[in-house]
């Protein structure tokens, strides 16, 4: 096997394919460390800069010195903490949500919601572009997976139409995590309604973007629904680590008895949910924080004229720019990495054949300077690299 894998870690490097991994040396931040390297970024998922945030350093420290520092048992023998406890409420209340459970991470969060609501004879219906954690959570449910082309609701409801699943649950990603653009919630509900489907929602990119105070796609779309069961990662927008569902109360209470992601893990320290309470209580009180980076994707999206690279549609803090071809957008990337300016490059397979990007992402941690630099940069990089 490992002569296998030697060949085939060759061929990715070849194609231009091979990862790698950068170490940082510094918080997160809009200004880090990384290889040795001061590197202005746009290559997080800290949208709101909760990641370095002096306040849940603090709430962190001080509930390390109260709580200590290991979960030490799952949430079902003695790991669940006060603080877990109170997140929960904190999280759901801030989404509009009866009820709310926490997972270690939102890859767990998906793959215990749709194990557990879903066996071998239902049926799950996924937008082609869904996050990986979500189509592994639908071969772990042994449920049948039909996909549709992103974003295409005629097709989503024929395969609705067509199914005699007794349990249908339709996925989507509420802001894509490639592409930045974001679900129709209202006309998927319609869609759930008339097919009795229930409709789990992945805000992974959403949660602290949109909505009032950045509550969300919930808030952002004022769609409320016991069909809705609400995932949010807690790793992105939150600054922290973990993710949380929330929902009607029975589904939860159920999710808590028979969630295996959520069952046969240790509870996550309780220091890190300490810290998302605090961080719950930032995004209420600050109000221009989360204003800020509104303003930042506003500016950007005015601001930015390409003329042969394409940026896509997106109102999000996830602004990529088609480039094509995975030699051609690793050459941009490594062109602004060169100018101090950090922006990965999205190939296959994240991304369909053809269309590797840019990835910029905004974060209220960017200055307005932060992100006129990078315009520039990017005007500049097409004229050398395009033409
Ligand atoms: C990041 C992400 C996840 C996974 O969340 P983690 O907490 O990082 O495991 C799930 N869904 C989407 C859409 C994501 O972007």
């Amino acid at each position: 096997m490992i002569e296998q894998l030697k060949s085939e870690l060759a061929e990715r490097a070849q194609a231009g394919l091979k990862r790698k991994r950068r170490l940082l040396q510094s918080p997160q931040a809009a200004h880090l460390v990384a290889d040795d390297q001061h590197l202005l970024s746009f290559a997080s998922n800290d949208y709101l800069g909760l990641a370095n945030h002096p306040d849940l350093i603090l709430a962190f420290q001080q509930a390390a010195q109260l709580a200590g520092v290991g979960g030490g048992a799952s949430h079902l023998i003695t790991g669940h903490h006060q603080f877990h406890h109170e997140a929960e409420q904190a999280l759901a209340g801030f989404v509009g949500s009866p009820s709310g459970l926490l997972f270690s991470t939102g890859y767990m969060a998906n793959m215990g919601v749709v194990a557990a609501l879903l066996g071998r004879n239902d049926a799950i219906f996924a937008d082609k572009l869904n996050h990986a954690s979500l189509n592994d959570a639908a071969v772990l449910s042994r449920a049948e997976l039909n996909r549709y082309a992103h974003q295409d609701l005629s097709q989503l409801e024929q395969m609705l139409a067509a199914s005699n699943a007794p349990r249908k649950l339709v996925i989507v990603d509420a802001v894509f995590s490639m592409d930045g653009d974001i679900a129709p919630v209202p006309e998927l509900l319609a869609l759930c309604e008339k097919y009795d489907a229930y409709f789990l929602l992945d805000d992974a990119h959403g949660f602290g973007v949109l909505g009032r105070q950045g509550r969300g796609i919930l808030s952002h779309f004022n769609v409320i629904s016991p069909r809705i069961i609400y995932m949010a990662t807690l790793g992105k927008a939150a600054g922290v680590a973990g993710a949380f569902v929330a929902g009607d109360e029975t589904i939860i209470e159920y999710l808590i008895q028979s969630a295996n992601t959520y069952i046969y893990t240790t509870a996550s320290p309780p220091a890190l949910a300490a810290a998302l309470v605090t961080a719950v209580n930032v995004m209420k009180k600050d109000e221009a924080r989360h204003q800020h980076l509104r303003d930042l994707i506003a500016y950007f999206k005015e601001n930015l004229s390409l003329k042969k690279w394409q940026l896509m549609p997106s109102d999000t803090a996830i602004q990529p720019i088609v480039v094509g071809s995975n030699e051609a957008t690793l050459g941009l990337s490594n062109y602004l990495l060169a100018l101090g300016v950090l922006v990965p490059a999205i190939r296959p397979p994240t991304v369909p054949k053809n269309t590797a990007r840019l990835r910029i992402s905004l974060s209220a941690a960017h200055t307005l300077d932060d992100v006129k630099l990078l315009i520039q940069h990017l005007h500049e990089a097409e004229q050398v690299l395009a033409t």
